[in-house]
């Protein structure tokens, strides 16, 4: 897991780095979590990537709940942006990769073609995305070998390398590094529910609080059964105490021990104990 540290000065460059990368390649792959694709993508990302091509890669759809990935895909469509739902650790969905690539980049070289070059050069293409999002794992199953992962610190520097993808598509090797949203809450605790910010950044205990919240008011059923629940109490210091007992997360005191129920939930949601989740839904005001 990376560990970065973002300042104003850090995020200044990361977007410098990821634009002079921009003048090597047709295509960018922003590479977003499918269970919170809003909160896992760099909030200046527009500007950053400017005209661009580029090609939205919802990783992790393993993870997600298909039918809100669904949503997601047609909601971007409906902004005139291709997105495709893929998992880069089993490779699902990374084949139509290159394929799409060359669709998203065909008026560029029919243009090509145009002016008399007759064998146009494979398309190239960048994966850009926050830390965590899965763009090594991403790399490697496009170049079918692993790939030492290198330059995860913004100002890491070596000699870019192109990655042949089949014989359409080449890939510059090192990733796209940028940050997310800082200054929103609710941006933290999805990105730390997930899994992508560390759990020493926010409190253990708040993060499954909101976690519950929201399992709550969308995915009740789970709960339910997950932790043989009768109901669910509206009250959530109620509910962490139902889990709690349920669990036998207790004290030497016998109260229950908060810590451990905030665990249990997180491990549970990450390990998918709970099913596949999306915690950002287009049509979903959380
Ligand atoms: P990077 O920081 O963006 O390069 O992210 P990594 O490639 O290191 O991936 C972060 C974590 O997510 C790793 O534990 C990966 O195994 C995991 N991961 C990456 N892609 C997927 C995916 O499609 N599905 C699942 N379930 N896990 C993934």
């Amino acid at each position: 897991m990376a560990t970065i540290q973002w300042f104003p000065g850090h995020m200044a460059k990361a977007k410098r780095e990821v634009q002079e990368k921009l003048k090597w390649i047709d295509v960018a792959f922003e590479l977003l979590d499918a269970r919170v694709p809003m909160s896992s993508r760099n909030p200046m990302i527009d500007e950053i990537l400017g005209q661009k091509p580029r090609l939205v890669l919802l990783n992790k759809a393993d993870m997600a709940d298909e039918a809100v990935t669904e949503q997601w895909i047609r909601y971007f469509r409906e902004q005139g942006k291709t997105a495709i739902a893929i998992d880069a650790q089993s490779g699902t969905g990374v084949r139509q990769l290159a394929a799409a690539a060359k669709e998203m980049v065909k008026d560029k070289f029919a243009k090509m073609r145009a002016k008399g070059i007759k064998n146009p050069r494979p398309v190239r293409a960048l994966i850009v995305g926050i830390p965590n999002v899965g763009k090594s794992t991403l790399i490697n199953r496009l170049a079918g070998r692993h790939i030492a992962k290198t330059g995860d610190k913004p100002g890491v520097t070596k000699a870019q390398q192109w990655i042949k993808v089949g014989k359409e598509m080449e890939l510059l090797d090192t990733p796209g590094i940028l940050w997310p949203k800082f200054e929103d809450e609710d941006v933290g605790y999805k990105l730390a529910v997930t899994g992508a910010i560390k759990d020493e950044i926010l409190n253990g205990q708040d993060v499954a609080v909101y976690a519950l919240r929201f399992l709550s008011a969308h995915y009740p059923e789970r709960l339910l059964s997950r932790y043989d629940l009768d109901d669910i109490p509206a009250d959530i210091i109620a509910l962490f105490e139902a889990i709690g007992r349920r669990r036998g997360c207790l004290t030497a005191g016998g109260g229950v021990d908060y810590d451990k129920v905030a665990e249990i939930v997180l491990s549970d949601i990450r390990t998918e104990k709970l099913g596949r989740l999306s915690f950002e839904a287009p049509a979903l005001r959380t």
